[in-house]
């Protein structure tokens, strides 16, 4: 772990405010010395991600995501502890420390992604020269221009089990580096051999920039049809989306989201440039944050067949957990908006994404293939699906689609009001019930969790934690701590932090949340600043402080009173048992 030294840390703290740092990726609103808003690393719609300014730290309510800002740069970034550091301090204008610190980590990822970046130059070059004609006929059969190719930066890996790593090698890189890119791989008799043969190449570029992985495809039939680089320190493909590097400068406050790389590619090519992808894999939670951070609306253009509307289904669930509302495009003529561009145009395909369906209407339409209006029956129970879907909608929408049903299916509009309304009444008493009951389970599960995970009475883990929070409030206690013997402290975070504190208190140094971060794991950061959240004021912080160690002095002497005296047969035997 880096050490970095604490003249440093402590710059780095004076010239960073942490709302300052959020506020520029989370729109934050003041309440007092707090700030809140929707929280970046879980979906939710109504805010529990708070910023407090006192102790320069956040703290989400909803997922326990938590830390200090150099923990929040990490996470959102997705870099690693010194790099969030540099680029804290970049931001503040301090010199990094030259010396004092292992920055191995930082190193080898920086060393991924120079191999990545040589990788691209040789595919492309590859594509672009004589013996590349087979990937570039490829491409140029599928429609793409010569000037797309370039700007996707597209390529194709020869058919030879080592050219990319005779190249590499060339330009200096190690096999190691190479292997940590993932470009080449190690048989079972060892020896290397490039991971990608005779296939186009896809570079996937992250919003920085930087070449972090690749996805190649077969030119013909031959299975596997797609080899697409595995994770690597740089690459976590549920983190990605494809072509957000270009699409995020579209200067649209929409995404398109397509189910592959071709379809993104043709869709910039024909004018759609705020279209992505996900890398090769099912949707994922994190992918729609993403999208949430650079769109309020999201196209979902997914194929035309079995799959592609069940993830459709999937991904507008997802969506439905966040405030980006969500269109849905009806294709028609073709399975995947590639083929429909190819074969219609530009605007037979851009008339298909206006006239896009919301959520509601989407629903609505699926809900409609399931009966025959022409019947009563099947009028009856389209409406009453028809309910179901508008209850949860605005009164203003609500009357807009009253309206539609009411003159498509020639129904009073009135008297769907009325079925809707009542159906609205019990829905809401139904949900508060399944809200409130889930509340008390989650805050019964949390405490049953913590006191088995560690198997201690609640109590006492509480007045470890509080000890922990009225440190970091009131270090006056500090003056009580020869009270408590670390070695009494049954959980090994809270031993850590209490003799970190009590170290930097005894050297005088400041303790506030930054210090802690080289001795932290992520988790541990997120715990901590859960403890802070939840334990800023005290009434009489010293009283309050000596009952706590009371608390933990009581219940360790009650487990070590266990002796052979007052054990039971089956506890003293097995004392012996296990030695
Ligand atoms: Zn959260």
């Amino acid at each position: 772990m880096a050490q970095l030294n604490d003249a440093f840390l402590q710059e780095l703290k004076f010239k960073t405010d942490i709302e300052d740092v959020i506020s520029t990726y989370v729109s934050l609103k003041k309440r007092g010395s707090t700030s809140i808003g929707l929280c970046p690393f879980h979906n939710e719609k109504t805010p529990s991600f708070t910023v407090y300014n006192d102790t320069q730290s956040f703290y989400c309510f909803g997922c326990g995501a938590g830390g200090d800002a150099v923990t929040f740069i990490k996470k959102i970034e997705n870099l690693d502890y010194l790099d969030a550091v540099k680029l804290l301090a970049q931001r503040a204008g301090i010199q990094m420390p030259q010396e004092g610190f292992d920055d191995s980590l930082s190193k080898k990822r920086r060393r991924i992604l120079e191999v990545n970046r040589e990788s691209a130059r040789f595919f492309y070059s590859n594509l672009i020269s004589d013996n590349g004609k087979i990937g570039r006929d490829y491409f140029l059969n599928r429609g793409l221009s010569m000037h797309t190719i370039k700007r996707f930066g597209l390529g194709y890996a020869p058919d030879s089990w080592d050219a990319l790593l005779k190249h590499l090698k060339s330009k200096g890189f190690g096999i190691g580096d190479m292997l940590d890119a993932g470009v080449i791989k190690i048989s079972k008799n060892n020896r290397y051999y490039d991971t990608f043969k005779n296939r186009v190449m896809t570079p996937i570029i992250d919003v920085r920039g930087n070449v972090i992985a690749f996805g190649g495809r077969v030119l013909d039939d031959s299975k596997p049809k797609y080899v697409n680089t595995a994770e690597t320190l740089v690459y976590k493909k549920t983190n990605e989306l494809f072509a957000l590097n270009l699409a995020k400068d579209s200067g649209q406050d929409s995404l398109i989201l397509c189910e592959g790389y071709m379809d993104v590619i043709a869709m910039h090519q024909a004018g759609f440039t705020n279209a992505v992808a996900g890398c090769g894999t099912a949707l994922t939670n994190e992918q729609v944050r993403l999208i949430s951070r650079y769109a309020k609306e999201v196209v979902l253009a997914y194929d035309n067949d079995e799959a592609g509307q069940k993830a459709l289904n999937k991904a507008i669930t997802l969506f439905r957990q966040t405030d980006v509302k969500v269109k849905i495009p009806a294709f028609s003529g073709g399975k995947d908006p590639d083929e429909i561009i190819r074969k219609y145009g530009r605007d037979k395909f851009k008339g298909m994404l206006d006239g896009a369906s919301n959520e509601i209407e989407f629903a609505l339409l699926d809900l409609k293939k399931k009966f025959n209006l022409n019947t009563t029956q099947g009028k009856i129970d389209f409406l009453n699906g028809a309910i179901k879907i508008l209850c949860n909608v605005s009164p203003i929408e609500q009357d807009l689609y009253l309206s539609r049903l009411s003159s498509e299916l020639n129904v009073e509009k009135s008297s769907i009001k009325i079925q809707l309304e009542d159906y609205s009444r019990r829905n809401k008493k139904r949900r508060e019930n399944k809200i409130y009951k889930s509340i008390i389970d989650d805050s019964m599960r949390q405490n049953q969790r913590i006191s088995y995970e560690n198997n201690v009475p609640v109590r006492q883990y509480k007045a470890e934690e509080r000890i922990i929070g009225l440190l970091l409030n009131y270090p006056d206690c500090f003056k009580l701590c020869s009270g408590v013997d670390a070695d009494k402290l049954s959980s090994q975070f809270i031993k850590k932090v209490y003799i970190e504190i009590i170290s930097r208190l005894e050297k005088q140094l400041d303790i506030d949340i930054i210090s802690f971060g080289p001795i932290l794991t992520d988790t541990e950061m997120s715990r901590l600043s859960r403890i802070m959240a939840n334990n800023s004021e005290s009434k009489n912080a010293k009283k309050e402080f000596a009952d706590c160690i009371d608390i933990i002095n009581y219940e360790f002497s009650l487990k070590n009173s266990k002796t052979s005296a007052n054990l039971s047969d089956d506890e003293y035997r097995k004392m012996f048992e296990s030695k």
